[in-house]
This record gives C-alpha cells, structure tokens and sequence, in this order.
C-alpha cells in the first residue's frame, strides 16, 4: 500500500541506499516521522553538511575536509610509496597497521555484475600521479575478493607502461576478507610480505 506521499519520497530516499530494502526503508522513515523536530532536522543538516564540507583531495582522491588532505599535506609522509585502496575507509586500516606512505583511492573495484568498470574508477588519475610524483612503488592493498583481485590485474596493467614497480600485500588475508575489517596486525604482516605483481597475459 501506498502511504502519502512525503512519507513515499523519503522511503524512496531510503531504499536508494545500500543493503536497505523496502520494508526496512519503510522502517526508518516511520522513525522520521515518530522523532522530535529538532532530532529530524539534525539529521537533515548532517546530510547537508557532508556533501558541502566534505571535499574530495585532488592528490589522492580521499575524502577530507580540506583539499589536499592531511595525509597528501604532511612533508613527513614517504611520498614515493602509493597505497592502492578501494575506498576512503580502508586507509584507517592501514594507518593502524604503520603504513607511512601516501595513498590513492580508486573510489571501488571493478564488478562487472554491478556494472562498475576500469574508467568509473581513478585508474588513469593514478597513472598521472605514479608518471609525474616521482613515485617508487605502489602497493595495491585491495580486499582478498573476486573484485580485489580484477581490480589488482587492471591496475597493474595501467601502471605497466610507467616502468614502477607494483607490489600487492601479502595473502595473510584471508580469502574473502574486506580491508576494513582486517586486523591491524595481520594487516602489517600482509604489507611486509607484499610481492610483486605479474602483469602479464
Ligand atoms: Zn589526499
């Protein structure tokens, strides 16, 4: 059944978001309408708040309230060596295992089933900063999944014609396992045992 429709439109927003379907869409919207004005209207300005005061780094392509982030920023950081993540979260994972190099953001990984291909990502942005940053090495620390694995072969083959080396951390992932959730100390094994990549084929 239909429900009017202010309350349509906002279960609408809601099941355009990840892993929320209609009826928990229907759910939270109820919540909306049940919680005080003051509780909704912060929500709504937090909503606001982070498209107008979150910036996207032009170095990195990571997500910061100021451009260029705090890490791209920092003269202590080993510029030379670029760590591959997926997506901006990843990167504390790899700050608590006592990575001190700078990082790119793909913004993904490449998922043909949900249509998510090379160009949708900061591939050829990586490929610039690598040809022009005097960068050393880039690790590609994606998940142990399927779509890591895609997404290491893509972009060691973009990165292929710069003549830089290309490392991927270690297996002491398991397999299946996001970044995010890893361990910090299972995460530093993994980046002290990184190999190079094979391009090839
Ligand atoms: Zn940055």
């Amino acid at each position: 059944m239909a429900f009017p429709e202010p309350i349509e439109a906002l279960i609408r927003e809601f099941a355009r978001m990840p892993g929320i379907g209609r009826r928990t869409a229907e759910r939270l919207a109820f919540h909306v309408l049940r919680s005080r004005p003051e509780d909704a209207l912060r929500l709504a300005l937090a909503i606001r708040d982070v498209k107008k005061e979150v910036k996207t780094c032009r170095r990195c392509c990571g997500m910061a309230a100021v451009d260029p982030c705090p890490i791209c920023a920092d003269a202590e950081r080993d510029r030379s060596t670029v760590m591959v993540i997926e997506q901006p979260r990843d990167q504390e994972a790899f700050e608590a295992a006592g990575f001190r190099g700078v990082y790119h953001v793909l913004g993904g990984s490449v998922n043909p089933i949900e249509g998510i291909a090379p160009e949708h990502l900061t591939i050829e942005r990586l490929v610039k900063r690598v040809r022009e940053d005097g960068v050393r090495e880039v690790i590609l620390g994606v998940d142990a999944d399927f779509e890591g694995d895609g997404t290491a072969l893509v972009v060691a083959r973009a990165l292929q014609p710069t003549g830089v080396p290309v490392t991927r951390i270690a297996r002491g992932l398991p397999s299946g396992s996001s970044i995010e959730y890893a361990n910090a100390s299972v995460l530093a094994d993994a980046l002290t045992g990184r190999r190079a990549m094979e391009s090839e084929g």
